[in-house]
This record gives C-alpha cells, sequence and structure tokens, in this order.
C-alpha cells in the first residue's frame, strides 16, 4: 500500500513487528579470546590507575580517576566481547562482574607495590588485607591535612571498590545492547543511514504503536525539520550489506539540553531499537529521506 509521502505502509494487524534481540549465542573460543584480552586490558589500566592516585596531588582528582578506571575497564571487556563476537549480554555482564573484581584486585596489589617504593609484590588475599589493617591504624594520605583513618578508611575503600566494580559491570554488560549481528554472515551490522531530523512527535507511545503495526507513512507525517530544534526524531536504518536479508529501523526522540554553564547534553527516548523490516520498507523510508535532504 504506497501513500502520497513515498514510505510505505504494510499492516498486518496479526503480526505486529518485533524487535531484534541478540541471539545470546556464545562460541567458547570467543570466551577464551575475551579472557585473554580482559586480563592485559585490566592489568594495563590497573597499573596506570594505581599509579595515577598514589602519585595525584588532589584527592578529588582520585575520585574522577576511579571512576573513569572502571568504566574504562568495562568498555574495554565490551569491545573485546564485540571484537569476539559474543553477542550474550548476560556474559558480558557476568564477565564484567569478574573483571570488575579483579581489577580491584590487581589495582590494590600494584598500589601496595607503589607505597613500598617499588621493594615489595604481594598477592596473597589475607596478606593484602593484613596490610590495610596495618595502613588503616595511621592512615595512608591526607585531604585538606585531614588524614582518614580506620572504619572511616574502610568505607572509603569500600565504596571505592564498589564504584569501580558497578561502573565496570554497566559499561560491558551494556556495550552491545544498540547493536545487531546477522547470524548468516557472523558480522555485526555496520551499515548505517539516518535520515534527516524530522519534526518531534507529540506522542512516543502513539509512534512506537503505529511502527509496530506497520503504519510507517507516521515517520514521513512528522515530516523533516526546516529550522534546527532542540527537539526531534532521529532516524536510522541499519542493514546486513553481505547478505541484504537483515533491515532494522531505529527511532528516537532526542532533545539537546542546554546546562546552566553552557554545556550540552542529549538525552534520548528510544521509541524502537532495531525493529525489523524488509527491504521494501527499507528503501522506502532511505528514498523519502534522501529526497528531503
Ligand atoms: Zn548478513
Amino acid at each position: 500500500m504506497k501513500n502520497t509521502f513515498g514510505i510505505i505502509n504494510k499492516i498486518d494487524k496479526d503480526n505486529p513487528y518485533k524487535c531484534y534481540k541478540h541471539s545470546k549465542y556464545v562460541n567458547p573460543s570467543s570466551i577464551f579470546i575475551l579472557l585473554l584480552m580482559g586480563i592485559a586490558g585490566t592489568l594495563i589500566l590497573s597499573a596506570i590507575y594505581s599509579y595515577a592516585i598514589h602519585h595525584l596531588p588532589l584527592k578529588p582528582l582520585n575520585i574522577i580517576c576511579t571512576v573513569l578506571f572502571g568504566y574504562l575497564t568495562g568498555l574495554f571487556i565490551g569491545i573485546s566481547g564485540k571484537i569476539a563476537k559474543i553477542r550474550n549480554p548476560i556474559i558480558l555482564t557476568i564477565i564484567g562482574v569478574v573483571f570488575g573484581l579483579f581489577a580491584v584486585y590487581s589495582s590494590w596489589v600494584i598500589w601496595l607495590f607503589e607505597l613500598s617504593q617499588r621493594q615489595e609484590w604481594i598477592f596473597d588475599l589475607s596478606a593484602i588485607f593484613h596490610t590495610m589493617q596495618t595502613i588503616s591504624v595511621n592512615g595512608v594520605w591526607s585531604a585538606n591535612s585531614y588524614t582518614p583513618t580506620g572504619f572511616l578508611l574502610y568505607i572509603i575503600w569500600f565504596v571505592e571498590a564498589t564504584a569501580i566494580l558497578g561502573t565496570c559491570v554497566y559499561a560491558s554488560s551494556t556495550f552491545i545492547k544498540k547493536d545487531a549481528f546477522c547470524e548468516k554472515c557472523n558480522v555485526w551490522i555496520d551499515t548505517k543511514y539516518v535520515l534527516p531530523n524530522l519534526n518531534h512527535t507529540s506522542s512516543n507511545d502513539k509512534l512506537r504503536n503505529l511502527l509496530h503495526q506497520g503504519q510507517f507513512s507516521a515517520l514521513s507525517d512528522l515530516e523533516v525539520q526546516n529550522q534546527p530544534s532542540n527537539l526531534f526524531t532521529m532516524v536510522e536504518l541499519s542493514k546486513c550489506s553481505k547478505c541484504n536479508e537483515i533491515y532494522l529501523l531505529t527511532v528516537k526522540a532526542v532533545e539537546i539540553i542546554k546546562s546552566s554553564n553552557g554545556n550540552f547534553s542529549r538525552d534520548e527516548t528510544t521509541i524502537v531499537q532495531n525493529m525489523i523490516i524488509d527491504d521494501e520498507i527499507y528503501d522506502s523510508i532511505k528514498s523519502w529521506g534522501e529526497k528531503r535532504a
């Protein structure tokens, strides 16, 4: 059914359009590659982190370093998992937990080595806890001429470890959330086309329902924005260019927010993520977008 705007509707009330889901397939050799890359990456990041927190004069900077360390470790796990073609977010979450804990452990080992003037390595967990006890008596660093000791120092260490673990798991578990994989070609789908920004929709739910029903002309009804605005609808098409058998549609409501200090941030609400469409719908949305660009 062709409409006057060029985007076709294909309505099938009994079979609403579904969104792509990861197959959860995991190849044992992929896990092996991921573990090897994870160990190497975590050790390098731990060394940089431990060196930085030991030598940085400003303690507030340490908090940024801690969050960055956990996040980068998780990001590295996510990237390694993607290279190893792991399309199972649960596995990436579990491996994120393992390497988050490993990151905390290895950063302690390297930090204690720095603290001992590079004289002594302590690998044993019980020996590390014993050293922590010794350190906590008099404290080890000061902020604003105050030196935290005892229980307070344990709380700081606990918060630090939780921050590293939490940011690591977050980054690794969400890394492939927006990606799609072609099982037939054994590749990640990377051919993408982004339409010019459309006007924002008055109701995300209504647009979502229309798209699931096959009313794709709801996109052309929004029309391309004439003037740039801080509110718009982003439409992205993707396909597997190897087999030309998988076609996907992503639609998001976007708001660009200017904060009081003049910085811009982007707030995205997903309307549909990787909805499975066919080549006709894909072509009609793309050619409509190209004509309106
Ligand atoms: Zn393919």
